[in-house]
């Protein structure tokens, strides 16, 4: 099993398989960089509020430096990388009343849905490093200002020298099994009738199987098998900065005890009623969108390929 196989005739997850080459003998010549971001050689990719400027025909709306640099805040403009031999660059657009043509601001998931997948990838890059760059202007270690360096790469504090490189949190997202059967939850606050895998946070100290068993005993009470949790696949999440690292978890005791806190509801699925919740012909339950990695875990489980 590899991901050639779990791919057969299906896309790539949504945010996954970037397409730059992110230039990282680029970042460390700091002059090479200047020039290129001064220059008007780069597109640029603006950002409103996290949301990205979508053109009529739904792509990616480029821009030119000199289009937008009225319009934008440049000085904390973000190098992304190469694409296609050209340079990409990133900012945010404080204007958006003055943007020109036809661009359109577009939510974010709902961009996601829209963009092919390279450009949902680049986006993707562009929206969670302005997430991390805006909460850390200031140094973490000594509380004065940080700079940006290597085009986004990282900050840097001049006062105590720290550096400062973007976060990614891992998130585990896992199909507890139990033979046939598979286990689904749901929250309060989602639309009526969706059900998904179980999530949860990595925490200090742990590895992933260990924070998958950890999560599904906590939020549904149920025993997983550790050493036969396996890694799927993963997927980017710029909500602000996750990534969904996709497992299955065979378990040893199937009974279950939710904790109200975390689900409103979970319960066991069988695959016949995975596959009618995937061609919503299920009467009272739904799987999220195609843009989820709990949906592409349903399918390759309703497909026996996990
Ligand atoms: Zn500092």
């Amino acid at each position: 099993m590899n991901d050639r196989t779990l791919l057969a005739g299906r896309d790539p997850l949504v945010f996954a398989g970037s397409p730059l080459d992110r230039g990282d003998l680029l970042r460390r010549d700091e002059g090479a960089l200047a020039d290129l971001l001064t220059g008007d050689d780069g597109w640029w990719l603006g950002l409103v509020d996290g949301d990205p400027v979508l053109q009529q025909s739904g792509g990616l709306f480029w821009f030119r430096r000199s289009e937008i640099a009225g319009l934008a805040d440049l000085q904390t403009g973000l190098f992304l990388g190469h694409y296609k031999g050209s340079p990409c660059f990133a900012a945010v657009i404080n204007k958006p009343d003055s943007l020109p043509l036809d661009g359109e601001i577009t939510p974010a998931r709902q961009a996601a849905m829209a963009l092919s997948h390279d450009e949902a990838a680049i986006y993707a890059q562009a929206k969670a490093l302005f997430a991390w760059h805006a909460r850390n202007g200031f140094c973490a270690a000594c509380g004065q200002p940080t700079r940006v360096k290597s085009g986004g790469a990282r900050r840097a504090c001049e006062a105590c020298e720290s550096e400062h490189f973007p976060r990614v949190d891992p998130v585990v997202i896992m199909l507890a099994l139990d033979g046939d059967r598979c286990l689904l939850g749901r929250q309060e606050s989602w639309p009526e009738g969706v059900w998904s895998a179980l999530a949860g946070f990595v925490e200090p100290a742990e590895t992933l199987e260990e924070a998958c068993a950890r999560e599904l005993e906590e939020e549904a009470g149920v025993k997983a098998d550790i050493a036969a949790i396996r890694y799927v696949m993963g997927q980017p999440w710029p909500f602000p900065s996750s990534l969904m690292i996709g497992l299955v978890a065979p378990v040893l005791d199937a009974s279950l005890t939710i904790d109200t806190h975390e689900l409103e509801q979970a319960r066991w699925f069988s695959r016949d009623e995975v596959r009618e919740m995937l061609a919503t012909r299920h009467p009272e339950a739904v799987m999220p969108p195609s843009i989820a990695i709990a949906r592409r875990l349903a399918e390759l489980w309703a497909d026996e390929l996990i």
